[in-house]
């Protein structure tokens, strides 16, 4: 039986994208690499080739930053963030000669040869990040380092477009389960588990002819109820553990992250080549071509709207991050290494009324809050009264605001709350 949890949403439309084959789109003309929070280590003018060391990370959980075309560096600038703040970007023309930088040092001796820390250190220096947790794939597995119990490779998602984590899992069956033979090895643990919505027979059919050692590497199905994709709640539905509140899956001993994280660090380690790609679910009811792709990080929105045939009509907004959980972003946004999705929506927003009790929220929150009253303290203003009621265990999944007949902002009234009130405590 599939592994499941109260509350959440079941989404009815199917997920197309799961059927396409992940394509390579190597040619934009111009990438835009951000650094995230890395010091440059290119100016303008610069020659790079691919996997050329562009931004110096100085601690774990920011590692370094690589070219993922050859070309001439444009400038380096700062620039605004959709999502809020800024970052240094590095822009590269590219020359479309597809040129690898030397000296990449992949390792030919076996697994036994190779020391725990040797592992974590390549994964820092090949730049490795978690798009699940968005996290340094190193500092992930520093922090694990005596405290976890188990590996979770997190394949599922149940946001209703992303098709990413899958298509890796039929795409790349071998490298994932490597990459996650590498992080048991270097974290000294005992087992790891592959975790994929149920229904998916063939792909699990496809895995399990790829996994030797049954002892080591174990297959567990869950539901696709919306937000099973996030860790927290994959965690609590699979092993019954709660994580505590503002915690990770470490503080209840897991180590989760996504299987493209685990091809990434096998990847690396055969091969040398830091990561300078990302693989993205483009879809949405507004692009006419919906496609999965795999990109050199720092391609636009804009370029990869058009290589999709461009926008509908109704195209209204480009998100990244889900339709549930994400952002807006603009045409001249790019392709982070933690960005696992590019939709193009239509407005879908209800003509808002007023709440007329019918507790269809209550029953979607996974986490048992009552967003009703949530929503009606932020809407007010009564911050403290919202944070009181627990609004600080809303892991924002949105389900609430999805089942609403009033279209009631739910979600973003808490946001507010959680915001706001944590303000007027540190005022207090
Ligand atoms: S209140 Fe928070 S956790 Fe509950 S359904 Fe709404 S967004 Fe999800
Ligand atoms: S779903 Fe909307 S209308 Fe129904 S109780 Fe919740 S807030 Fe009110």
């Amino acid at each position: 039986m599939a592994y499941s949890f109260s509350g959440g949403i079941s989404l009815k439309t199917e997920n197309k994208t799961r059927a396409l084959p992940t394509k390579p789109f190597a040619e934009p003309a111009l990438v835009a690499v951000p650094l995230s929070g890395c010091l440059p280590a290119v100016s303008a003018g610069d020659f790079v080739d691919i996997g050329t060391c562009i931004g110096f990370g100085k601690t774990e959980d920011c590692p370094p930053v690589h070219a993922s075309v050859s070309g001439t560096v444009v400038s380096v600038e700062r620039r605004p963030l959709d999502k809020g703040g800024e970052d240094t970007f590095v822009v590269i023309k590219n020359d479309c000669r597809h040129t690898v930088v030397s000296g990449l040092d992949p390792i030919s001796k076996p697994l036994w040869e190779i020391k725990p820390e040797e592992i974590i250190a390549r994964a820092r220096n090949a730049g490795i990040v978690d798009a699940g947790s968005g996290k340094s794939l190193a500092s992930i597995l520093r922090a694990a380092v005596g405290k976890a119990k188990r590996l979770v490779i997190n394949c599922t998602e149940s946001q209703g477009y992303e098709s990413i984590s899958y298509r890796v899992m039929a795409e790349q069956t071998e490298a994932v389960i490597k990459g996650a033979k590498l992080i048991i090895y270097a974290l000294g643990l005992r087992k790891a588990d592959l975790v994929i919505e149920e229904k998916k027979d063939k792909l699990i059919a496809k895995i399990e002819e790829h996994i030797t050692d049954k002892a080591l590497v174990d297959i567990k199905q869950t539901t696709s109820k919306h937000p099973i994709s996030v860790d927290n709640r994959l965690i609590y539905a699979v092993y019954g553990k709660r994580v505590p509140l503002g915690g990770s899956p470490l503080d209840a001993g897991y180590v989760v992250i996504r299987p493209e994280t685990a091809a990434n660090l096998y990847r690396a380690l055969s091969t040398g080549m830091p990561m300078i790609h990302k693989r993205v679910t483009v879809s949405g009811d507004s692009i006419k071509t919906p496609l999965n792709l795999i990109v050199p990080v720092g391609t636009s929105v804009k370029d990869i709207a058009e290589l999709c045939g461009g926008t509908k009509k109704r195209f209204k907004r480009a998100v990244k991050g889900g339709v549930f959980t994400g952002y807006a972003v603009g045409e001249n946004a790019v392709i982070e290494k933690t960005d696992d999705s590019l939709l193009f929506l239509s407005s879908v927003k209800a003509e808002r009324s007023g709440c007329v009790r019918c507790g269809k929220c209550i029953d979607a929150c996974p986490v048992g809050l009552t967003p009703s009253l949530l929503a009606a303290y932020g809407e007010k203003g009564l911050y403290s009264e919202g944070l009181s009621l627990g609004a600080e265990h809303c892991i924002g999944c949105g389900c609430c605001a999805y089942v609403c007949p009033s279209g009631i902002p739910i979600t973003a009234l808490i946001k507010k709350t959680l915001k706001e009130g944590r303000t007027e405590d540190e005022q207090a």
